[in-house]
Order: structure tokens, then C-alpha cells, then sequence
């Protein structure tokens, strides 16, 4: 199996500013993470709030600089990347954040708002823009009517359906979802989740799946790192980490999904 990325003993260490102007003091928020995602396939990043699971993916992205260790895509560190090859990386490596409205502007009708990574990238022809934003809406299931529609008219589910038709128009490889579908009700979510999981057989997408809600994984992941103050506490195929986690955090994180809890042995 292909290699999309390769994460290697990756850490951030911020330094945070006190009450003291001039001192600071280092805060490790990412300790030494490591994993591989192969092609067409899911790898989760689950923890509470502040585990460090966005740093992990701002550092993937190449948004943010690592302190130590280093990313490969297909084989190559991307640390060194920048002209042609940054803008390679930017195309080939999509986010999908939470809030849709982090990737599109509410006063961009839907047409624009998934025509302009095309027209950045070069495709100059109307109508050739036209035809692509066509085809996304149908992948991911929305009327072709709604291209002049508006986000504030789009309820929570269909905004992300765009935000996703916008991150697939350049024909990515990687999509970094981070807490993607934390923002829908259930239902909806289990729509985009079902959704996503099309798009991956269909298009061969990997992804690098971010939330802090370990119940919405089981559906979508191959394999399951759950993080904890920054450090990879476990990582495993979900099936194992739902049916048999090795770790006392990782059977806390299960027993406080609603409805679940009771599925655990007494020992967790
Ligand atoms: P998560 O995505 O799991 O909620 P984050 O990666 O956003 O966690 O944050 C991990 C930790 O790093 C948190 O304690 C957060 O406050 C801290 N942190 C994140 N970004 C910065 C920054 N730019 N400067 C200082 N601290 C940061």
C-alpha cells in the first residue's frame, strides 16, 4: 500500500507568555507523534480539547512550522518545500474545518465559493469552471440549483456538503478534517460521515480524520490515535480500540459516549 504521509516524532513546543512580559515559558503542545496514513484510507485523531490533535494537522498542512521532527508526503519532507512544490502540496492536501464558514465567505454565493480554488489555480474558462462546480455539487449530493444560493440559506449539513465540494475541486489526494462534523446533529452527521466514506472509495481519498468525540470515529476510521496532553496514548484499528483498548484513557474516552458505556466490561 502507498504511503500518502508519514508523521515522524513530531512536536510543537510553544512558548507562552506570563503575567511577566519578558519571560516565557515552554509549553509542549504536540510530544513526539508519530504515524503513517496510507492511501484510500482513515486515520483519526481523537482527544479532549487541547490534546493537541489541530497542531498535529496545522503541522501536516504546512501552516505551521514543527519545533522538531518532520512530515513526508509521498516519501518527501515537506519542511524544505516552497514555490511550485509548496503549491503542489497546498493543492494535493485539502482541510475541511469545523465551521464552514472558515473556508467560505458568507457573502460568496455557492458557484463562487467552489469556482475559486479553480479559478486560483488557472482554469481560466467560465464555462469549463462551470461544468467542474456542477459535477462537485453532484458528488456530494446537492442540487445544481444550489450554486446560486447563498451560505446563510444552506442549513449546517449542506454548508459542509460545499465546504467539502470546495476542498475536493482541485482533485486532492488528502483531506484533514478537523472536527468536520462536530457542528451537525447526529443524523446529519451520520449523513456527511456516510458521505465522506463514498467520496473515499470513489475518488481513492485518504484522510486525516480530527475530533475530540471518539463515537462518530467508528464509522469512518481505518485506525484510531487517541491523544493526550500532546503524546499518542494508543493507536490502533478501530475495532480494536472500541472492543478492547489497551488504555485506562482510551476506555474513558468510551464509557462517556452516550449509550456505550454499558457495551464495556467491568473493568473499564
Ligand atoms: P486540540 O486541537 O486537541 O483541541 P490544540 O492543538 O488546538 O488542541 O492545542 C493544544 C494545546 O496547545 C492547547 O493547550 C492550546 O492552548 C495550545 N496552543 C495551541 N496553539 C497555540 C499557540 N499558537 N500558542 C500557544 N499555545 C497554543
Amino acid at each position: 500500500p502507498d504511503l500518502m504521509i508519514q508523521v515522524q516524532d513530531l512536536s510543537k513546543v510553544f512558548d507562552i507568555r506570563g503575567s511577566v512580559p519578558w519571560k516565557s515559558t515552554p509549553f509542549t503542545a504536540v510530544d513526539s507523534v508519530s504515524f503513517d496514513l496510507e492511501r484510500g484510507t482513515t486515520t483519526a485523531i481523537v482527544g479532549e480539547s487541547g490534546s493537541g490533535k489541530s497542531t498535529v494537522a496545522q503541522m501536516v498542512l504546512k501552516l505551521l512550522e514543527p519545533t522538531s521532527g518532520r512530515v513526508l508526503f509521498e516519501g518527501k519532507d515537506i519542511t524544505t518545500y516552497q514555490g511550485a512544490e509548496l503549491k503542489q502540496l497546498r493543492r494535493r492536501l485539502q482541510p475541511v474545518f469545523q465551521n464552514p464558514y472558515g473556508s467560505i465567505d458568507p457573502t460568496y454565493s455557492i458557484f463562487r465559493t467552489i469556482e475559486e480554488p479553480l479559478r486560483l489555480h488557472g482554469v481560466t474558462k467560465h464555462s469549463e469552471r462551470e461544468a467542474r462546480v456542477r459535477q462537485l455539487l453532484d458528488q456530494v449530493s446537492l442540487p445544481a440549483a444550489t450554486m446560486q444560493r447563498y451560505p446563510n440559506e444552506l442549513s449546517g449539513g449542506q454548508r459542509q456538503r460545499v465546504a467539502v465540494a470546495r476542498a475536493l475541486a482541485l482533485r486532492p489526494d488528502v483531506l484533514v478534517l478537523d472536527e468536520a462534523v462536530s457542528a451537525l446533529d447526529v443524523l446529519v452527521q451520520d449523513q456527511v460521515l456516510k458521505l465522506l466514506g463514498d467520496l473515499q472509495d470513489e475518488l481513492d481519498l485518504s484522510y486525516i480524520f480530527i475530533t475530540h468525540d471518539l463515537a462518530v470515529v467508528r464509522q469512518i476510521a481505518d485506525d484510531v490515535m487517541v491523544m493526550e496532553h500532546g503524546k499518542v496514548v494508543e493507536h490502533a484499528r478501530t475495532e480494536q480500540v472500541f472492543t478492547d483498548p489497551q488504555q485506562e484513557y482510551t476506555r474513558r474516552l468510551l464509557e462517556a459516549i452516550p449509550g456505550r458505556g454499558i457495551t464495556l466490561g467491568a473493568g473499564g
